[in-house]
């Protein structure tokens, strides 16, 4: 089987397409072939060495595929079972072996693409919502690169709970992405300051809560689109990590809460994860939220996938077809 390694962090070029023998599956573990996986900025953050991982190392944290043979012990699926999963590294590749309580059941309409592209963002969408903050109705939220994957899912399930939508974005075509999946008020960061920008929408009052995975760039102006309580919910770093926080400023800035949360901490138990999926994937078989795959990539081309993500080309989902 094929897949992609990387033997020194570096840059999109220091992934390569390698021939390996297929991983066998051990106790309690699924071998899937892949139809589809998932692209994520965390794959960047594992490629660049910024998240430390054993070398060589195959990225990639999602996909979805047929289950071809299964370990001693595993009972909840058998070999032919469509499934899809988020959190396992090595996704990258034709094959992969899975833990099978981290594996979902594929619902009958939906496709492995569907598969591939609703895990790992649906589901960081899913706990940032209804977990980390959740969303009420008649509340505002402010949405950073409101047109990328989390983006385009974050709009349209805060959205669902019925608040006003703030979202940036780099450009009018992104805009016009964001403004389709729910935001009320777009902003272009890039042509305009967001701070009062997010101030005049507001009534000078600011949002309730800031979903930030851009990190460096905004963070800091979020925090003073914040009203007084309000929550930071900085869930990444595409334009860098955030410095040290003086813990004073939240003071200065109303009372403010900051959180870092992380997916895995979401999604521990087998409870967890099968009552977000569920809700999740029942949303999108019933149409209620919406996946744009914006760009497909085979393998071969998976240095070209990291460059448009990284270049802030890419808008909702990318997925490599193995
Ligand atoms: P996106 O599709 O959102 O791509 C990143 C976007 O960030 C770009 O398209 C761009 O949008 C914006 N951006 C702003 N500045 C930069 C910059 N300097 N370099 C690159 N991009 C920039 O990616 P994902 O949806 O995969 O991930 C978004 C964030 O969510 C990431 O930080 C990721 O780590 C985080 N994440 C966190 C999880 C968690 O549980 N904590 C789980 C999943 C994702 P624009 O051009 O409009 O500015």
């Amino acid at each position: 089987m094929k897949a992609i390694r990387v033997h020194a962090p570096g840059g999109p070029e220091s992934m390569k397409l390698e021939e390996m023998p297929a991983p066998t599956p051990a106790a309690g573990q699924a071998q899937v072939k892949l139809e589809a996986c998932g692209v994520n900025y965390i794959d960047v953050y594992f490629r660049t060495g910024a998240y430390k991982a054993t070398l060589p190392l195959t990225p990639g944290m999602e996909g979805a595929g047929t289950v071809t043979a299964v370990g001693p012990g595993v009972s909840d699926v058998k070999v032919g079972d469509r499934v899809a999963w988020s959190g396992i590294i090595g996704s990258y590749s034709q094959m992969h072996v899975v833990p099978s309580d981290r594996l979902v059941a594929l619902p009958s309409k939906l496709t492995f693409k569907d598969g591939a592209a609703a895990m790992l963002q649906g589901l960081t969408a899913h706990y940032l919502v209804t977990s980390t903050w959740p969303v009420k109705k008649g509340e505002t939220v402010l949405v950073q690169a409101a047109a990328g994957g989390m983006g385009l899912l974050l709009c349209q399930m805060a959205k669902m709970r019925g608040a006003t939508v703030i979202g940036t974005v780099s450009t009018e075509e992104k805009a016009a992405l964001a403004r389709a999946a729910g935001a009320d008020h777009v902003i272009l960061y890039t042509k305009q300051d967001f701070e009062p920008e997010v101030k005049r929408l507001t009534g000078g009052r600011g949002v309730d809560v800031v979903y930030d995975g851009v990190g460096a760039s905004t963070f800091d102006k979020g925090l003073n689109c914040l009203r007084p309580r309000g929550l930071m919910a900085l869930f990444g770093a595409a334009s860098g990590p955030v410095p040290p926080l003086d813990l004073q400023r939240l003071n200065a800035g109303g009372s403010l809460f900051v959180t870092r949360p992380s997916l895995n901490h979401h999604i521990a138990t087998r409870h967890e994860l099968m009552h977000r999926s569920n809700e999740l994937l029942g949303w999108i078989s019933e149409g209620k939220v919406k996946l744009r795959v914006d760009h497909q990539f085979p393998l071969e081309q998976t240095t070209e996938a990291h460059r448009q993500l990284e270049g802030r080309k890419t808008t909702g989902k990318i997925l490599l077809i193995p």
